[in-house]
């Protein structure tokens, strides 16, 4: 569904869960936690590969509207 893929050649993909959340959105899980780690913080979402450590950050933008 979503895939990460690292400057090293490392990747792992998101896969839907099936599990739906209370605002009716799928829930995505990680393929392989061994892979890549994330942290979800205010501002943005970093993800780590855990193979060479290089680090990729997703900043937050305007929200979009309903
Ligand atoms: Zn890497």
């Amino acid at each position: 569904m979503l895939q990460f893929q690292c400057e090293c050649g490392n990747k792992t993909a998101f896969f839907a869960t099936s599990d739906y959340d209370e605002q009716g959105r799928e829930v995505l899980d990680i393929e392989d936690e061994d892979c890549v780690s994330y942290v979800i913080g205010e501002e943005s979402v970093e993800f780590k590969c855990k193979f060479c450590g290089h680090r990729y950050v997703l900043p937050k933008f305007i929200s979009y509207s309903e």
